[in-house]
Formats: structure tokens, sequence, C-alpha cells
């Protein structure tokens, strides 16, 4: 049977007693670049452990874990079982933290991955009454500290000459790496990418793909390029196989180390693999190969797919967007997360950039508000949703941004100071505190001439901007 159809070799029943499962009986809606699909408790004992272990590993699958992320985490509790058979543990009563902490002393290294499916695995089964052990059986401070560094981005001199020489390569290997590079998307979810992922809006373009990671449905717009890039690849695709494929993309057979125009590539139905024999990865590092690319410090350029997303986010950054779209365009929900893991650029300069944006803008009720919170047009054309409609004898001058999406119709216009929507910004606090006086003398005025709903009106508004005022204040300060 060959390697690359061995996710479509039967299923085998699902028995609870037996030791080897076949995971695709649990979930069959299985994530298709799994290779592996089998787990084996042969050799976890002792019996009443091993029995906790399958409800364990039961669960993972129904929640829809990865097959290899399941499998990772019965390897990572393997050991642990092994203590308990040597230091004759008979029942979960017996485990408490001295054992764990004894467990972990005898370690040579201690893992994260052992130690986090350890107590996950301890955490579950209290939840789900398997068993019962102390809760703070494994403490935060019980694992190693480690340093994650920044992935190093490819240098724009690499990257110039890869995407100089990209007509070397096939054409489809050419468009994963501009679509790819493009969207910033994750390995994974290219090779997930469905071939009804463009939409067209207008003049406008833009992808929409599913994000495994956190379960949701990403967009970004593109260009008119891309978009074109995009259509070439469908076209690729279904000349190969009409609708008998789903993806945007596929794997190949006879990739080549040392041809980069790979002219024995032969097109498969299988998912992207995760990195082996990738065929982006092995085409542009043979590419680099045949023509010499080198970095700055002369050493041979190297690639892996992963490293599109940090490149392009860098990019993004450093052709001066602010961190909020960078952080949208990933599909972040902390800006922490862009500037810790991928831009090149200094922490500190991210951490300023983000206190600024935060400082920056308050609502109606004075209350801080994150770019987090807009609709997405507002990053990608905050001009759209800019408010400066300055005074006349009647109308009260208003600045600052709505932050109702552009496709909703305002039913307040001209009342901004009082709408929910209503964004203030820094750079207009002395309008504000001006505006505030006028409408106090205004109302002072109109009490006078006995006018009461205009008191009323001016006052409500000059109310709101005593709260934005003060919130504004309390950020600068
Ligand atoms: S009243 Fe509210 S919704 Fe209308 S423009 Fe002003 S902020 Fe936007």
């Amino acid at each position: 049977m060959s390697r690359l159809s061995k996710k479509d070799s039967p299923v085998k029943r699902f028995n609870w007693i037996d030791d080897l499962w076949d995971l695709r009986s649990i979930n069959p809606n299985f994530d298709r670049r799994d290779s592996r699909y089998t787990v084996n408790f042969d050799n976890i004992a002792p019996g009443w452990f091993k029995n906790e272990a399958k409800k364990y590993i039961h669960h993972l699958c129904k929640s829809e874990n990865s097959f290899s992320t399941i499998i990772n985490k019965l390897n990572n509790l393997r050991p642990f079982s092994q203590y308990l058979v040597k230091n004759n543990i008979s029942t979960f009563d017996e485990i408490n933290r001295s054992l764990v902490i004894n467990y972990l002393s005898q370690e040579q290294r201690i893992d994260k991955d052992k130690l986090c499916a350890l107590r996950e695995f301890f955490t579950l089964g209290n939840i789900g009454n398997w068993f019962n052990v102390e809760p703070d059986i494994i403490r935060n401070d019980d694992y190693p500290k480690r340093h994650r560094g920044n992935p190093d981005p490819i240098s724009n001199t690499v990257r110039e000459q890869i995407e100089q020489n990209l007509h070397r390569l096939p054409d489809p290997i050419a468009r994963m790496w501009l679509i790819g590079y493009f969207s910033a998307m994750r390995p994974s979810e290219l090779a997930l990418l469905k071939q009804d992922c463009l939409v067209q809006e207008g003049q406008n373009w833009k992808l929409v793909w599913h994000r495994k990671k956190t379960n949701d449905y990403h967009e970004i717009p593109i260009t008119i390029t891309i978009a074109k890039v995009v259509q070439e690849q469908q076209e690729y695709i279904r000349n190969l196989w009409g609708n008998e494929w789903d993806y945007l993309f596929c794997h190949y057979y006879n990739l080549s180390d040392i041809d980069p125009s790979q002219s024995n590539l032969k097109p498969i139905k299988k998912i992207l693999p995760g990195q082996v024999r990738h065929p982006l990865s092995t085409s542009i590092c043979t590419l680099i190969k045949a023509i010499d690319i080198r970095d700055e410090n002369g050493q041979l350029a190297k690639f892996t797919p992963k490293l599109l997303r940090s490149t392009r986010l860098t990019e993004l950054f450093d052709q001066g967007h602010d961190l909020s779209v960078v952080s949208a365009w990933a599909g972040h929900k902390h800006f922490v997360t862009t500037s810790t893991y991928y831009t090149e650029v200094s922490c500190d300069l991210m951490q300023r950039e983000a206190g600024h944006i935060h400082q920056a803008l308050v609502n109606s009720d004075g209350n801080r508000i994150s770019y987090e919170s807009f609709p997405k047009s507002f990053w990608d054309n905050s001009v759209a949703h800019k408010l400066e409609v300055g005074a006349t004898h009647i109308n009260t001058p208003i600045y600052g941004y709505c932050g109702l999406p552009l496709d909703q119709d305002c039913y307040k216009f001209r009342a901004c100071y009082t709408c929910r929507s209503f964004v203030a910004t820094i750079e207009k606090l002395p309008q504000y505190i001006n505006t505030r006086n006028e409408l106090r003398a205004k109302s002072v005025k109109a009490m006078s001439a006995g006018q009461e709903v205009l008191v009323e009106q001016f006052g409500r508004q000059a109310d709101q901007l005593d709260k934005i005022i003060a919130g504004l204040q309390q950020e600068v300060a």
C-alpha cells in the first residue's frame, strides 16, 4: 500500500478494551493533514491509570484535537505511568503533590510538554469526576522557564532575490508563495485554504478563510493582482480535478532537490504536509541552492513556509502601517501577540505605539476603548470615519471619529457627544474643552431667555464632554 494513501485504509472499529485505537473511529472529521491516526496504550500501566488515560484520550479526540496532538499527549503521560509502576503506586489516592515533585526531580530535564499533558490530564480528571487529585498538584512555578525568541523574518535581500526568481518555479508553487506571503497565512491555513476563498465586493476583493488555531473565519482585503493569482490557481485545480478537490492547493510527487523548475512534478489529491517535503519549502530551498541566494552575512539563505507570516507582518509594519493594522491583518486579538512574535521592530517601540493608541481613544462616557472593538474599515480607511463638523451659530462643532460600521445608518447625526458610537481622540482635547465651555455659556444664556429645551440640550452635551475630557486627561496623566 502506498505511504500516501494510508489514510484511506479501512477504519478499525472502536472498542474501549482494545489497546490499539484507531482515532478515526472516534473523530471521523479529522484533519486530513494528520499522517498518524492510531494510539497505543500497550505500555501505559498500571491498569487503573490506563483506564483513566483512555478517558483522557477519548475526550481529546471527541474535542477534535489533531491526531498528532493526541498521540503526543499520550506519549507524554507514558513516563509518569512508568514511574507509578516503579514506585508501586496503586490508586489515585496516592497521587499527590509530593509524589509529582519526586517524579519531576528524578527526570533529567523537565519537559514542558510532559508537564502540560499531565496537568491537563489531572484537571480534566477532576472536572469529569474520573478521579480526584489536589487541584494545584502541578503549579505554574513547576514549569521550566522558556524564552521564546522572535522568529527571524526573511531579510529583504533574500526575499527580493527569491521573488525575482519565482518564474523559475512551477506556476502553482510560485502562486503558493504569492498568496501565502501576501496574506500572512499560517502554513496550516494555506494547506486548508478552500477554492471558494475569493470574494468580490463591488470593485474590491478579499480573501476569506477558516483558521483552525482560533476556530474562526478571517478575511483580508487583497489587490486585484493577488485576486488574479487566486483565480489562476482555481483554474489550475479545476483543470486537474474538476469539482473533486475542495482546496486551492495540493501536494506533489517527484519533488526535486536540485531542479528548481521541478520538471517531473506530479500533483496528487492530498493536503499540503506539515513540514517534511512541503512543496513550497523544497522548491524554495532548491532555488536558493541553485542560484546561490545568500543573506547579508554571506550565509546560504534558509527558508520554511512558517517564515512567510513573520516576514509579511514585519514588512507591513516597516511600510509604516501602525500596529493596529498589522495586528488586524494577522488576526491577532491582542497587539502584544503581534509585537512579541511577529515583528522584528523593537518591543519597546511596539509597547509605546500600543500604549499611545490605547491612551488616545475614549468613548462618549470617557472610557478607554481599543482599536480592536472598531469595524475593520476604521483601520483601512479611518478618514471615512472621521467627524470634523465646524461650528455655526446653531450647531455644536464635532471632532473625533464615528465608530459605526460604514454600512450602518446613523440615526442621531449631530448628537455625537451623546452617542455610544462616538470616539474621542486626544489631539482634539483643546477643542473639546472649548466646546464644553461654549455649551455651558449657551446654556446659561438659554436659561435666562427661558428656553428650557435648549438648556437641557446644551447641558446634556456639556455633561458628556465633561466625561470625555476627564477620560482623556486621565489617559495622558
Ligand atoms: S451620532 Fe453617533 S452614529 Fe451618528 S455620526 Fe455621530 S458618532 Fe456616528
